[in-house]
């Protein structure tokens, strides 16, 4: 009786574990990881397919690392644009840009996707910086007030002819939420999505929260793991992509408009709130606005918290994460 029942137990365990369905891989220059709650295994393995495929649409469309990209294209042609001659562009990408624009405005620039317009000659495979004289040229065209999109006609024209946009900072958010909106259609109600640092826990674990880390920018390891429910995470982080040059300044991916140097004063920053789409964005631009500033912008939009590790080491939170008492 008793290895009847241990058998059923098992029998059950098993066939719970059959309806939690998991993947790894690898797509948009990162790791993406995918768990959810399905029972019908035929439209799980339909769900999985349609995320992954929609990563790599977004892939294709948004990369600034493959040529045939609408994000290329716009980046070889809007600069011959004019007002009188905008560019023509698709409405996904147009949102994309107002999207971005917005967060340079609410920012003072610490948001701004032209950052690229240099930055895209830092090279962090092989340790190379931009020159002075690079530098000293292409500052000018780091500036969000240079491109002119109208996001009704969905057209674009850039005011630089060296002007070069980069959605690195936005689009992985953006993602996440187009793969929770298709596990949304097929009715799943517990999931958790993540395309490197830029995550999203839809529901609950069935029965306990989920849990989010946040790793120690200095070790391979979870500094911080915060139980969370229906809710978008994403952290920027300094440890991302970077290489130590020469003078050991470690020169890493997330650039002061300002200077068009790696920001300093901040290891991580980890934003919650409702969605990727605007914690991916913001999770940036608290890097480089630092932690005075940046703790200050979080605390007054609603919904929205933050957990920052500056360079010191100190880890600092939101008002909404801090003890009331
Ligand atoms: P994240 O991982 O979301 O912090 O985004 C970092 C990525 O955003 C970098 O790899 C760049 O592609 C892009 N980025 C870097 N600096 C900025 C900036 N100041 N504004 C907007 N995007 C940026
Ligand atoms: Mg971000």
């Amino acid at each position: 009786m008793r290895l009847i029942l241990m058998l059923l137990l098992l029998a059950f365990t098993a066939a719970a574990q059959a309806n939690w369905h998991s993947k790894t891989w690898d797509a948009m220059g990162t790791r993406l990881s995918l768990t959810f709650w399905l029972e019908d295994e035929a439209a799980a393995a339909r769900a999985l397919a349609e995320v992954m495929a929609e990563m790599e649409r977004i892939d294709q469309q948004f990369s600034p690392y493959i040529d045939t990209s609408e994000l290329s294209r716009v980046n070889r042609q809007a600069v011959h644009a004019t007002a009188e001659k905008p560019l023509a562009i698709s409405p996904e990408l147009s949102r994309l840009i107002d999207k971005s624009l917005y967060y340079s405005g609410l920012t003072q620039g610490a948001f701004d996707i032209t950052f690229a317009s240099l930055a895209r000659y830092y090279d962090y495979r092989n340790k190379l910086s931009p020159s002075e004289a690079q530098r000293e040229a292409l500052l000018p065209a780091i500036n969000y007030r240079l491109i002119h999109l109208d996001k009704n006609r969905h057209t674009v024209w850039f005011a630089h002819p060296q002007l070069y946009i980069d959605l690195g900072g936005i689009a992985k958010g953006y993602a996440v939420d187009q793969g929770v909106a298709i596990l949304h259609r097929y009715g799943i109600t517990h999931a958790s999505f993540s395309a490197g640092g830029d995550s999203r826990v839809v529901g609950d674990k069935r029965g306990r929260p989920w849990l989010v880390g946040i790793k120690n920018p200095r070790a391979d390891a979870v500094a911080i793991s915060l139980p969370l429910e229906n809710v978008a995470v994403s952290t920027s982080g300094d440890y991302e992509r970077y290489f130590i040059a020469d003078t050991g300044e470690r020169v890493h991916h997330i650039i002061n408009p300002g200077t068009g140097k790696p920001s300093k004063g901040i290891n991580s920053v980890t934003i919650i709130g409702p969605v990727g789409f605007d914690t991916d964005p913001l999770s940036t631009s608290v890097f480089v606005m630092g932690p005075e500033r940046g703790l200050a912008l979080i605390n007054q939009l609603p919904g929205f918290d933050a957990v920052i590790i500056t360079s010191q080491g100190k880890v600092l939170y939101s008002q909404g994460l801090t003890d009331p008492r």
